[in-house]
């Protein structure tokens, strides 16, 4: 059951309620927020008067579920926004990994000539080798700071581990948290507790219960702003390095209400696939989409195969705008 006590409630009556209740407790704009196990059915009449609202529940899915708030949540980074009333599909792009200044520096002015706000580029790489690039860490950091400063770019990158977590935080506008991160609780609860946005990957092996359950962990932290990424699920097939799952897709669409963003990049694994996979993908109606490139794609250290070069990222754009106009969207 999730709660929102009056606004007269002060913080430590909120405690004792939230301690009584076993509930998880946080503030929100104007009121103090509990969620409490779903197995609750009644409250305490102690506890009534402090009551403004509640939302009965009967999954473990709450905070993110339509039937608690049927409107998207509202994400904004920058000047960027997606969810809430606007008409946005945010294309979020950039090179897999951070490898030199030149290269980031030729990926921030293809994205400027191009109207993009946001710059996606990985230090810290959870790579599935110990022996492969594992990103220039707090160097690629530092890095990225320094684009946002020159181009005015908004920078995401992503969080492997709980060792740099803090660093992640203090230099991006979005923490991203990767597909092979996902279960991290400690990662997940301390994205709870700052306030900026958070792309939460799908892990590949991951249900949509899971998936929405680990966002649960971020928007329990009083972090409203979680943003789902499907980037591609594991299934028989080898012939493509993942499944895209647009049904999965179209789950979180119609019964969450947090904003969900498309990667064909990760999903295919082979750049031929990613432009048509990018306009379904737009036509499909998604909030955002991420999609890598890169100056040299053969030359990358990270996801050499699926990266585009800037022509076609370019043709891409081009064939994304016409698209997102003919479903009424407006791509940014
Ligand atoms: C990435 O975004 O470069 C990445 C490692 O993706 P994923 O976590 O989806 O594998
Ligand atoms: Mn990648």
């Amino acid at each position: 059951m999730i709660i929102h006590l009056k606004n007269t409630v002060a913080e430590p009556v909120a405690h004792e309620i939230a301690h009584q209740l076993q509930a998880i407790v946080f503030k929100e704009a104007d009121c103090f927020v509990l969620v409490t196990p779903f197995a609750l059915k009644s409250l305490p009449d102690a506890v009534l008067p402090h009551v403004q609202a509640t939302w009965p529940m009967d999954t473990d899915i709450q905070l993110a579920s339509k039937s608690y708030k049927n409107e998207l949540r509202r994400i904004r980074w920058g000047s960027t926004e997606i969810g809430g009333d606007t008409n946005h599909t945010v294309v979020i792009a950039g090179p897999c990994s951070i490898e030199s200044w030149e290269q980031i520096e030729s990926v921030a002015k293809l994205l400027k000539s191009l109207n993009i706000s946001t710059l996606r580029a990985g230090c810290y790489k959870p790579r599935t080798s110990p022996y492969t690039f594992q990103g220039l860490g707090l160097e690629g950091l530092k890095m990225l700071a320094e684009v946002r400063r020159q181009y005015g770019l908004n920078i995401i990158t992503e969080v492997k581990d709980s060792s740099h977590i803090e660093a992640v935080i203090e230099y991006t506008d979005i923490v991203q948290i990767g597909a092979k991160a996902m279960y991290d609780q400690s990662i997940l609860r301390r994205c709870g507790e700052i306030r900026k946005p958070v792309l939460l990957k799908r892990g590949f092996g991951t249900t949509l219960q899971e998936f929405v359950q680990a966002a649960e962990f971020i928007l329990s932290g009083g972090n409203s702003e979680v943003i789902l990424c499907e980037r591609g699920i594991r299934t028989f097939e080898t012939k493509t390095r993942f499944t895209f799952d647009l049904c999965g897709a179209a789950w979180l669409k119609q019964h969450t209400n947090c904003t969900v963003i498309l990667d064909p990049s990760h999903a295919m694994g082979y750049a031929y696939g990613v432009p048509d996979l990018a306009k379904a993908s737009v036509a499909f109606g998604c909030d955002g989409l991420l999609i890598e490139t890169h100056p040299n794609p053969k030359e990358a250290k990270s996801d050499a195969s699926q990266q585009l070069d800037f022509e076609e990222f370019t043709n891409l754009m081009t064939d994304m705008r016409k698209i997102a106009g003919a479903v009424g969207k407006e791509l940014i």
